[in-house]
């Protein structure tokens, strides 16, 4: 499981300029599908080989009344509740406000561990920067960072990410050779039907193993056959509860879901055909393209709705998830159990496609292929790219790197043209497909 990191602190600190840089490469990832914005409170960044998710709280502001923080917004509860470390912003230009103090006596009761970053540092003595904050007493020393320019960004990632224990999972490959169940994530917003799905899918009496809190930090497998196939249904324990600060947690979890997904090889995104498509919705679907897993999409709840409806919900799914075309879209109900064979068939060719082994010499004569049928255009008064061979870097997602000369001046509709090739090529349907070039000397 990854370790998460939330980003809390009053107003202007400086959060979201954090989280942008924490989160950085997934921001541009994002960017290659055209209609899909990015949920700006939850990201995924990296620091070696070791992945963590980010939330930003900002957006999501205390309650400011007569000056004095009156109360954390619920949200920003929740992420502290969901956070194995908390990194506490305060501005080193402004010094110590009184929003500072009741967020310091919060995040104590709290019980997270937290660290505290002194924002907008640059240029200035570390000693007369950081012995105004020794006052919050929250323990251990300040650290003193510059968001805006990088500076000691590092060494606060770095400290943070010590304070959470490795997971055995995270030491561990994380696609094993040869396995043989696929695990599955059911995700979607709250009542667009999982729990009716998980039901169809394993029987009821499953699903209450599927409620029982875990311990911390573990995500639950739950085995599970069906057409004589083998699947494992993945789900994150409930949250992890440390004191009494953290009761009152929503039922939805953007953290458990983004945990979920990412222990999956393939995902079942739910949506509710009853309702409109949400910017919720979309986010989600964000979510498991960033992650690069497998994906299915179930447009549930088919049932009760006449033709004409049908048609113009179609029609309005086509036209919002059109970032989401690799996928096959199902059109279900889990409460009458329709559609749900047809589902599973797809899941299974999904995973199929994102396990693909690809071998140099096929992914070599498909690029020889693509390039004869169009050349990869010129860069205005340089030379042409050359593109020689290729090969697979990775698995879940399908990961093609391709070799040759000046490869970065292909252009993004080319490297578009390329995906959709190989895509066809060798039939990777339901699988995100990453395009990766390096180039010679
Ligand atoms: P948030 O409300 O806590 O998310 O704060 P923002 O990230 O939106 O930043 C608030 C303001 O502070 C913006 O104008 C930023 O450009 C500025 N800012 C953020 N980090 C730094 C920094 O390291 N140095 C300086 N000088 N300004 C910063
Ligand atoms: P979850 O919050 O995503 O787990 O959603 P639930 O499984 O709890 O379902 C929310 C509500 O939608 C419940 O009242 C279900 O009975 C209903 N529901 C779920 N699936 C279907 C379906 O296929 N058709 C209809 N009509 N209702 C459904």
């Amino acid at each position: 499981m990854k370790p998460v990191i939330a980003l809390v602190g009053r107003p202007n600190v400086g959060k979201s300029t954090l989280f942008n840089r924490l989160t950085r490469s997934r921001a541009a990832l994002v960017a290659d599908y055209p209609g899909l914005t990015r949920d700006r409170h939850y990201g995924e960044g990296r620091m070696g080989d070791r992945p963590f998710l980010v939330i930003d709280t900002g957006g999501f502001e205390p309650v400011v009344k007569e000056g004095v923080m009156q109360e954390m917004a619920k949200q920003t509860k929740q992420a502290v509740a969901e956070a194995d470390v908390v990194i506490f912003i305060v501005d080193g230009r402004q010094g110590i406000t009184p929003h500072d103090k009741a967020i310091t006596d919060y995040l104590r009761k709290s019980g997270r561990p937290v660290i505290l970053a002194v924002n907008k540092a640059e240029g200035m003595k570390y000693t007369a920067v950081v012995a105004d904050f020794y006052e919050l007493g929250l323990g251990s020393d300040p650290l003193v960072i510059s968001s805006a320019h990088g500076d000691g960004v590092h060494t606060l990632l770095d400290e943070a990410l010590k304070m959470v224990p490795l997971s055995p999972a995270e030491t561990e490959d994380e696609i094993e050779s040869g396995q043989k169940h696929i695990k599955l994530a059911i995700v979607g917003r709250p009542n667009v039907g999982k729990s009716t799905m998980i039901n169809a899918l394993l029987g009821e009496e499953r699903v209450i193993a599927f409620d029982l809190p875990g311990t911390t930090r573990d995500a639950i497998e739950i085995p599970f056959e069906r057409d004589g196939k083998q699947y494992t249904l993945v789900d994150t324990a409930g949250l992890r509860k440390r004191g009494k600060v953290f009761q009152a947690i929503e039922k939805f979890s953007v953290v458990k879901t983004l945990q979920a997904i990412s222990e999956a090889n393939v995902v079942l995104l739910l949506m509710d055909a009853q309702q409109d498509i949400s910017e919720q919705d979309a986010h989600i679907a964000g979510f498991v393209l960033e992650s690069g897993r497998a994906l299915v999409v179930g447009i549930n709840k088919w049932d009760g709705l006449d033709q004409d409806k049908r048609k113009e919900i179609k029609s309005e799914v086509e036209r919002k998830l059109h970032f989401l075309s690799f996928a096959k879209f199902h059109y279900v109900s889990a409460l009458k159990s329709t559609g749900i064979s047809a589902l599973m068939r797809s899941i299974d060719s999904a995973y199929a496609a994102a396990m693909a082994k690809l071998s140099t010499p096929r992914l070599t004569r498909v690029l020889e292929e693509a390039v004869e049928h169009q050349q990869p255009p010129r860069k205005q008064g340089g030379t042409r790219p050359k593109l020689r061979y290729a090969h697979q870097g990775g698995q879940n997602p399908p990961i093609i790197v391709i070799h040759g000369n000046s490869l970065d001046a292909i252009s993004d509709d080319y490297k578009r043209y390329l995906e959709k090739h190989f895509r066809d090529a060798f039939s990777l349907t339901g699988t995100p497909l990453r395009i990766e070039f390096r180039s010679g000397k």
